[in-house]
């Protein structure tokens, strides 16, 4: 069976003084580099639907998402590489030209396709997927964000195979299904810490509870980075990219990745990693 090639990836220290002075270590897992098409979290959310997608001998796949949204265009480069065609609900209305995701998911041959947020809201009901049906035929469905069961045990099993040496795991939060793979495949060891990219995402913590394989408590979510709320770019962050480029040499994109390291740093200088741990922070990809 096809499957989206997997490289291999390097974790490396992040050196900064601010660290020294606070005596944590930094590392960074760099999972962006697992596959240029499909990156970071998106492969792995997408692994098991898409076996279960090709085990179903289904010729469609489908799934949601907002005019932003990495997962949309990841959905489209898979399914354009494994043969499948692919349809995108789109949230709202289409506003042209198209944004560089909706176009580049375009040129995978996405089908794009608008609803009102009204009706989007609906997305999980099943007149509403009925409807889909009628219009569409046959596909395979993918929830909005790519977060479902199969994308979290793809995650878990990402998780399970981490190099042991590290206190805190930091991960960027969107729909939370990467943070809750990365809770199961650690079975309550090390400290897991969510940088939540939204504002007012009340409902996460039980969304994210709802997949967990027992109750775990080794982790939480931390609200204070959102920097105004999803895919908001205030000044303060833009400027902070253009630091961690200058002395990372590699450019944390501006919805998920620039919140999480901004965050990492501000946790770091308040003291809210203890002193003498190591940080692991997993770079989950994005689109620059
Ligand atoms: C989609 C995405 C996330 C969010 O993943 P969720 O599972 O929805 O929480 C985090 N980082 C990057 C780079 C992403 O593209």
């Amino acid at each position: 069976m096809q499957m989206l090639p997997y490289h291999p990836t390097p974790v490396e220290e992040l050196h900064d003084p601010v660290f020294d002075q606070a005596g944590v270590r930094v590392l960074i897992k760099r999972e962006d580099l697992n596959n240029p098409l499909v990156p970071g979290n998106k492969w792995w959310k997408l692994k098991y639907n898409l076996t279960e997608a090709i085990r179903g001998k289904f010729n469609t796949l489908l799934t949601f998402g907002g005019a932003y949204s990495n997962h949309l265009l990841a959905t489209a480069a898979a399914a354009r590489r494994l043969g499948f065609n692919s349809i995108g609900i789109v949230r709202g209305e289409e506003v042209l030209p198209l944004n560089r995701v909706l176009q580049q998911a375009r040129q995978y041959s996405m089908a794009l396709h608008y609803v009102s947020r009204t009706e989007y809201r609906n997305k999980h009901e099943p007149s509403f997927i009925e409807k889909l049906h009628r219009k569409f035929g046959d596909f395979y469905l993918i929830p909005e964000g790519g977060t479902n069961r199969l994308a979290v045990r793809g995650v878990a099993e990402f998780a399970t195979a981490l190099p042991p040496d590290f206190d805190y795991l930091c991960c960027a939060v969107g729909t939370g299904g990467t943070l809750a793979g990365l809770i199961n495949g650690l079975r309550g060891q090390k400290e897991v810490v969510g940088f939540v990219v939204l504002k007012g995402a009340t409902s996460l913590n039980e969304k994210i509870s709802s997949f967990l394989d027992n109750p775990y408590n080794n982790w939480w979510l931390n609200h204070n980075w959102h920097h105004g709320g999803f895919a908001k770019m205030p000044a303060e962050l833009t400027a902070f990219i253009q630091t961690f480029y200058r002395r990372h040499g590699f450019r944390p994109d501006g919805v998920y990745m620039a919140k999480l390291l901004r965050g990492v740093y501000g946790e770091i200088k308040t003291g809210t990693f203890k002193k003498g741990s190591t940080v692991l922070v997993l770079h989950s990809g994005g689109i620059n």
